[in-house]
This record gives structure tokens, sequence and C-alpha cells, in this order.
């Protein structure tokens, strides 16, 4: 595993810190920096307006490779999947999925993931590592890499993949910043959408970021004993601070929040579930997501029927409550997350 940081770790201002530090004018910094964050280009010999002397210095001082990646299709959901490897040999994943003008790319930020939310694939691993930001960028790089070999633009970015975003803060957030960089992701802030458990800290210094990502927190059951069985990690919010902080959230950025209810059998998919969490909402400035349960071979989990979700719809529209359910092109990816890596993994050590 090569020692070097990756040349997608830096951000604008060190690779000016590092021209200077050799004696190249700053502004070779700059063109550096575009190279890898706007073009894609990470091997210096073909950043052509660089000088010779600049680009040994950056071969020399960081590790420049291409990922290695693989890309799936799934004609079915016209989603692409890419799994990315990592030097140490794990590996993450990456889902592209075009929708009629909308290109999202729904990006990881660790591997495996700590919260070990009972249903979900990505917790099954408990943590191995946290990405870098140059390993979240890489995986936007890919992507969009992607998207243009299908005439596509990317216009939408979620944290969604595997891991919990605000456990590797520093990161995330240097790697939104680049994405949201006209000079280089060119995303805009309102279409940068961070999903997270609701981990106090974390959700503070988000609003004090002066961006306006936009936020989503995994609720999942209107009463905290429902939601602290699906979610059994120390430090999570209680539905109560949830709301606290979605209103905080609305004060400092100015954007409202989104939450996530994955919909469970059995589970928090009832009737009762709806009233109590429309209840809940009531007069609170935010959208619904529901997110059909994906089901995963090994877990005791199950989706609702068409009829329970539509009927779950119903009740909080009859409510008012702003709420979309992700339609299945959507759901099928969040499915994806966390399932790839281990197919990849069960393959390679099959070999
Ligand atoms: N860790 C963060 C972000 C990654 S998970 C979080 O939990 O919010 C992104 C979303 O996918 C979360 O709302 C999560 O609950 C949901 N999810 C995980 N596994 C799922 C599955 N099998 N089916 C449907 N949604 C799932
Ligand atoms: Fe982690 Fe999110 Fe999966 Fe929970 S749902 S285990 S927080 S990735």
């Amino acid at each position: 595993m090569s020692a070097l940081p990756r040349i997608t770790d830096l951000t604008h201002a060190q690779f000016r810190d590092l021209a200077e530090a050799h004696g190249v004018r700053p502004f070779r910094g700059d063109q550096a920096y575009e190279w890898v964050m706007k073009k894609g280009v990470r091997q210096p010999d073909d950043m052509s307006n660089l000088p010779k002397p600049f680009r040994d210095v950056l071969w020399e001082k960081l590790d420049c490779k291409d990922p290695v990646t693989k890309w799936s299709n799934d004609p079915q959901t016209t989603t692409d999947k890419l799994y990315m490897g990592l030097p140490d040999g794990d590996g993450v994943e990456a889902v592209l999925i075009c929708d009629g003008r909308r290109t999202t790319v729904c990006l990881s930020s660790q591997v495996g993931c700590p919260v070990g939310c009972t249903f979900c694939a990505s917790g099954l691993l408990g943590l191995r590592r946290n990405l870098s930001a140059g390993e979240i960028l890489d995986q936007f790089i890919e992507a969009r890499k992607r998207a243009r070999s299908l005439d596509r633009r990317i216009s939408n970015v979620v944290m969604m993949g595997m891991g919990e975003p605000l456990l590797n803060y520093d990161a995330v957030v240097h790697a939104l910043e680049v994405l949201n960089d006209p000079e280089a992701g060119g995303i805009g802030a309102r279409h940068i959408t961070v999903s997270t458990v609701g981990l106090g800290k974390g959700v503070k210094r988000l609003a004090q970021e002066g961006k306006q990502y936009t936020l989503a927190f995994s609720l999942h059951a209107p009463d905290d004993e429902t939601r602290s069985e699906l979610i059994p990690f120390p430090g999570v919010l209680s539905i109560a601070e949830l709301m606290d902080s979605a209103h905080e959230y609305l004060r400092d950025t100015g954007r409202e929040v989104t939450f996530e209810y994955v919909l469970i059998e059995a589970v928090n998919a009832s009737a009762k579930h709806a009233k109590h969490l429309a209840d809940l909402l009531k007069g609170v400035r935010c959208t619904v997501n529901l997110i059909p349960y994906n089901e995963n071979p090994g877990l005791p989990f199950r989706r609702p029927t068409p009829g329970s979700i539509d009927r779950f719809e119903a009740i909080l529209r009859s409510r008012r409550i702003k709420v979309a359910v992700r339609k299945r092109k959507g759901h099928e990816i969040l499915a994806a997350c966390g399932q790839l890596r281990l197919r990849e993994r069960r393959a390679t050590s099959a070999e």
C-alpha cells in the first residue's frame, strides 16, 4: 500500500502550497487541481500545460495511480454500479442513477459502517476503515467519466452509499467542498445530500459550514423504541432531538431537511405508524422520503406489499405531509449499497 497521499486528497490550497514549496509559481497548483478535479486526469504526464519539473514533483510526492474500477449495469433499473478497489485490497461502491434529466451519483464514505442498523447490509460488515477525501472524490471522478460516456452530466450527489458520513466528518466535508467548487465538481450545494442517522455534533458542524447542503435524517420510526431497535448505536439523536436539529438546520442554512423512512413489513409500516409519523411531523417544515425496504439475503426483514406502501403514503398526504416514495429505480440502488461489495469480496476469496 502506497504511503503517499493520493493526488485526489489535496485541497486546492494544498496544490498551490506544493507548487510554492518547490519553487514553482502557485498558479501551476491551480492548473494541477483543475486537471485532477475538473478533468479527472490523475497522471501528471497527461497534464500538458504543466512544466516538467512540477510534473515530477507530483509523481514523487503523490500517489497518482488511477483506481481499479469495475462497472456493472442493471438494465432493469438503468443504474450503473461501480466497484472501486482500494490499495489495501478492500473496496467500496458507488452507484450512478440516470433518471430523466437527473443524473445522481451515490457515494460511499466508509468501508463498511460502524452503526450496524439491523436491516442494512453495510452495517453487517462493521467498520473496516474511513475513506480519505480523495477516495470519496475518486468515486465521483470515475462516475463522472461513466456519465460522460453515456452523454450525461452528473446533476446530484448523495452520500447514501456505504458508511455514516458524519462519522468521517473531515474527509466528507473536504470532499463536499471540492464537489461544490465550480472549478472542480461543479455541483450546487443544494444538489448535494448528506444522509445520516443523526449525530448531534456532526449535524451542528454541518449547519455551520456556511453551505446549503441538503440534510437527510434517517428516521425510520415515529417512536424511539422502534427506532433504537433498528439503529442500535450510542449517541444517535433521539426523535425529539432530531426535530430540534431539523429546526436549527433550517434556521442556520435556510434548508428544510428530508426524513428518510425505510418501510419494513411488520416493523414500521402499519397505518398506526403512518398516523403517528404524521402527528410527529405536523408543522415541521420537511419532506418525507419513503423507501420501500430492499430485502437482503440473510436478513429477516421484508418489504411491505405495494398496497401497504400506498396506504402509508396516502395517510401522510391526507395529513398534508410532503412525501415522496422512492421509485423502483431509486430503491434498487440502495439495495445495491453494501451488497455489491459483499459479492465482490466473495468472488475474490473464491478465486
Ligand atoms: N449511513 C447513512 C447514509 C447511508 S445509508 C444513513 O443511514 O442515513 C442511506 C439510506 O439507505 C439510509 O436511509 C438507510 O436507512 C437506507 N437503507 C439501508 N439499507 C437499506 C435497504 N436494504 N433498503 C432500503 N433502504 C436501505
Ligand atoms: Fe450505516 Fe446507514 Fe447502513 Fe445504518 S443504514 S448501517 S448508518 S450505512
